[in-house]
């Protein structure tokens, strides 16, 4: 066992590659170094530690380098498939309990992106839940109705309708936060998620280094910190991978949430069927039986598009 040999259990807080920040249970966070071993031991990447993850840590006597000796099994493992490598993925947050998808009835509403942080939340093991933010902007009834085809779209996940600078918003966050869990934030840019955990953090600290690192409005440094322990309960893990998700996400994830679509499609007569009036279309047949949901259809449809979208806005980044 690892106690025996003088290991403590540590959670790791940020990692720049060559060093990681892991959190003892005393409060105390190490710059800890990984051990040949662990690095050795690990196939891919997805296997070598990352942020949120549980490691057996080898504190060093004065002078002496900290150590993780090994890296403890997850139980969630928020990750994103590396772009033209199918088989390679990139770890964003392990052990991760609550995602919470950030959205609004408006301008950002979409159930063809929905559906695939969907996809990426079960794939992760976590629980889904979604804020319809920024309720101020838009009616009630479009906030509702918002909130309910999320809810159609994933009967598991907790829909909440938000509005970052009220109380509320607070208190919904706070109830999975209660437990003890690890808590994460997604969603396009500009729906409020910085906001949102401001307020939060603002709540809770009277001191703002922190904040500003895991905001990243304040100093900016590679070894930014991104898990916090909130005092009053809880776990948030953030950092830019997370809350990029959307951008990033090559075209082989984003068709993931519509595999069974995809595999009809191969079905149908004709290699370039477009699905309309075409003979023999299966795509067409499914809907006609019933069998396939035509909203879900229309999230695929709509899928082309938000692809293109992605292409220019990676071609504009870069
Ligand atoms: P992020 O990119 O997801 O972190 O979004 P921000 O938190 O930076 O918010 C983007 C803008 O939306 C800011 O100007 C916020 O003040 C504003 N905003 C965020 N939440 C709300 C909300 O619930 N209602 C309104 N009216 N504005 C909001
Ligand atoms: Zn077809």
């Amino acid at each position: 066992p690892y106690y025996k040999q003088g290991w403590q259990p540590a959670r790791l807080t940020r990692d720049n590659k060559i060093a990681y920040g892991a959190l003892v249970g005393d409060g105390e966070e190490y710059e800890a170094i990984m051990s040949g071993k662990v690095y050795h031991d690990a196939e891919t990447d997805a296997e070598l530690p990352a942020v949120g993850d549980w490691v057996a840590l080898d504190v060093g006597d004065e002078g002496e380098e900290h150590v993780i000796r090994a890296r403890l099994p997850r139980h969630t493992c928020f990750s994103r498939k590396m772009a033209g490598k199918s088989t390679e993925e990139q770890v964003l947050a392990a052990n991760v309990d609550v995602v919470v998808v950030v959205t609004d009835a408006g301008t950002d509403f979409s159930l063809g992106r929905m559906e695939r942080y969907f996809t990426l939340i079960k794939r992760s093991g976590a629980k889904a839940v979604v804020l319809v933010n920024k309720s101020d902007l838009y009616e009630k009834e479009d906030n509702e109705e918002a909130a309910a085809e999320i809810q159609e779209l994933n009967p598991d996940a907790d829909v909440f309708i938000t509005c970052a600078n009220k109380k509320r918003t607070l208190s919904v966050l706070r109830q999975y936060l209660k437990k003890g869990q690890t808590v994460t934030l997604i969603g396009s840019s500009g729906v409020g998620k910085s906001s949102i955990l401001n307020q939060l953090l603002g709540d809770e600290y009277q001191w703002t280094d922190d904040v500003n690192e895991l905001t990243g409005k304040g100093r900016h440094t590679t070894t930014a910190r991104e898990l916090i322990i909130l005092p009053k309960g809880g776990v948030l893990i953030d950092n830019p991978g997370i809350k990029e998700v959307q951008m990033w996400t090559d075209e082989k994830t984003l068709r993931e949430g519509f595999l069974d679509i995809e595999e009809l499609a191969l079905q149908c007569r004709f290699s370039d069927c477009k699905h309309g009036k075409d003979a023999g279309c299966a795509i067409r047949a499914a809907l006609e039986a019933e069998q396939l949901d035509p909203r879900r259809y229309e999230s695929y449809l709509l899928l082309d598009e938000e692809i293109e979208k992605l292409r220019q806005s990676r071609r504009k980044r870069q």
